[in-house]
C-alpha cells in the first residue's frame, strides 16, 4: 500500500527559533527539510545548498517562470521559494517533508494541498524575541526593526494556523511539534486505506 508522505509547514516570527526547532525535529524524528531558494546575501555561516540555495534576483525570476517552484513570496525585501522538486519527490516517496516558510506561502501552500499541517511557533513574549533577534548578532538595527514591524503583520494571520506552539524549552517544543504530527497521521479518515485493507485480509475468517 503507498502512502504519501505529510508536508508540514512550519512558520513563526523572525527570532521565534523555528531555525534551531526544524533542525531538532529532523535530527530527531527524521523528517525531510526542503530547502528553499533566496535573495537574501547569506549571513556568517550559511552554506549554499544547506541553508538556502543563494540565487540572483534574475536566477529567481528564471525558476518562478519555470514553475519551478511550488510557493514564492517577497519577506523584507528578499525573495523566498520552495523548490519544487524536492518536496515533490519527496512526498511521493512517502516521506514527511518540514517547508519553513513565512505565512503567505503557508497560506498558499494550504490553498494547494489541504492536508498540509500549519504550525507556527512562537517565542513566550515579545520581549524574548527582541532579545533573541539582538543576540543573534547578525543583524543591524534597521532590519531587527523591519522584522518585528512584519511579525506584528504576521501576528494578524496567526488565524490561518491550526497549531500555535511555544517555544520557551527547546525539547518541550520539538516534542510537541512531532506530536502534532503523530496526531494527524493516526486519525482515522488519514487511514481509511489501511482499515479497509486490514478488513479485506479478515473477511476470510
Ligand atoms: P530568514 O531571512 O530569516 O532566513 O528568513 C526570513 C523568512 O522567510 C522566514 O520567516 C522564513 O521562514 C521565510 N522563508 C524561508 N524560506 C522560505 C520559502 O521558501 N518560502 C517562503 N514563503 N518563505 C520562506
Amino acid at each position: 500500500m503507498e502512502k504519501k508522505g505529510n508536508l508540514i509547514v512550519i512558520s513563526g516570527f523572525s527570532g521565534a527559533g523555528k531555525g534551531t526547532v526544524v533542525k531538532k525535529l529532523v535530527e530527531k524524528y527524521g523528517y525531510s527539510l526542503s530547502v528553499s531558494a533566496t535573495t537574501r546575501a547569506p549571513r556568517e555561516g550559511e552554506v549554499d545548498g544547506k541553508d538556502y540555495y543563494f540565487k540572483s534576483v534574475s536566477d529567481f525570476q528564471n525558476l518562478i517562470d519555470y514553475n519551478g517552484f511550488i510557493e514564492w513570496a517577497m519577506y523584507v525585501e528578499n525573495y523566498y521559494g520552495t523548490p519544487r522538486k524536492f518536496v515533490e519527490e519527496e512526498m511521493a516517496k512517502g516521506n514527511d517533508v518540514i517547508l519553513e516558510i513565512e505565512v503567505q506561502g503557508a497560506i498558499n501552500i494550504k490553498s494547494q494541498y489541504p492536508d498540509a499541517i500549519l504550525i507556527f511557533i512562537t517565542a513566550p513574549d515579545v520581549a524574548t524575541l527582541k532579545d533573541r533577534l539582538a543576540g543573534r548578532g547578525t543583524e543591524s538595527e534597521e532590519v531587527i526593526l523591519k522584522r518585528l514591524k512584519r511579525a506584528k503583520e504576521e501576528s494578524e494571520d496567526i488565524g490561518e494556523y491550526e497549531y500555535v506552539v511555544v517555544n520557551d524549552d527547546l525539547d518541550t517544543c520539538v516534542d510537541s511539534v512531532n506530536a502534532i504530527i503523530v496526531r494527524k497521521k493516526c486519525l482515522r479518515e488519514n487511514n481509511i486505506e489501511l482499515i479497509e485493507e486490514l478488513q479485506k485480509e479478515l473477511s476470510v475468517y
